[in-house]
């Protein structure tokens, strides 16, 4: 898969792709990753990405020549992109679903805006699609291109060593993951639950399942609605509900 991300700090996209997953993933070939330095693309002296906005008011926004040439420049010297995405506080929540989607893509340019955003211009005619992180602001593009190459780069097959672990992520089967331990067994008086250290590989199953579902069930019941959950999870959450509703839970 061949991503391609235009930003003007092309050094803190590169620091962040240096470690870990996505860096493994880079190194063994399975991903193609591009960074493309905003201001290789200007054509005057002094490389000027920003311009004042028209109408007046506080900020820069980024001009749209040289976005338009940087993504022109990687569609001819990388091949034509299957999307190309504007990084932007008002563009779709990015969501399991979305990522899915994209790792489904060969090839995807992720712009990264910067100052007040972009000229419109580049949202008309040269994004194919808009994505936000969620429902904040923060600085530059940089740090949303980098979260949304992660999460689509994790479900690229071969990428992250092991499948299943990806599979039982939050979001993936549409439940939350379940709690987690690791020795030792007893830490400052908190035990690990008996059942983890019994060795029944079904009991522990029944456990992560429930314990996956109750999670759930407390903190994105929003999640179950979607979830398409088989007919013995139904009797679990049934349960769950009547200790509710007895103020058990
Ligand atoms: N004035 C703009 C914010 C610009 S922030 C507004 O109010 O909508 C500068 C750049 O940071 C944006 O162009 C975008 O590329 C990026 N950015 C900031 N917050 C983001 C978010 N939640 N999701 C995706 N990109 C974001």
């Amino acid at each position: 898969m061949k991503i391609d991300i235009v930003t003007i700090f092309p050094k803190m996209v590169e620091a962040a792709l240096a470690e870990g997953v996505v860096a493994r993933a880079i190194e063994r070939g399975i991903l193609d990753v591009g960074v493309h330095d905003l201001r290789d693309h200007t054509t005057d002296r002094h490389r000027v990405v920003d311009d004042v906005p028209f109408g007046g008011g506080p900020g820069m926004v980024l001009k749209p020549e040289p976005l338009f040439r940087a993504v022109e420049h990687v569609q001819q010297s990388r091949g034509p992109a299957d999307t190309v995405i504007l990084t932007s506080p008002d563009g779709r929540r990015f969501a399991h679903a979305d990522a899915v989607r994209l790792s489904a893509l060969g090839h995807i340019v992720v712009l990264c805006g910067r100052y007040e955003g972009v000229d419109e211009r580049v949202r008309e005619r040269l994004a194919t699609e808009e994505i936000s992180i969620g429902d904040y602001v923060v600085s530059g593009g940089e740090l949303p291109a980098l979260v949304i190459v992660d999460a689509v780069a994790r479900l690229v097959p071969g990428v992250v060593g092991d499948e299943a672990s990806v599979a039982g992520d939050s979001f993936a089967r549409g439940l939350l993951d379940f709690p987690q331990f690791t020795r030792p067994a007893e830490f400052r008086g908190m035990q690990v639950p008996a059942v983890l250290l019994s060795g029944h590989h079904a009991e522990i199953e029944r456990w992560r399942r429930r314990q996956a579902l109750a999670r759930t069930f407390d903190r994105r019941p929003d999640l179950l609605a979607d979830a398409n959950l088989p007919p013995e999870d139904d009797a679990i959450l049934q349960e769950l509900l009547t200790k509710r509703e007895k103020g058990d839970l």
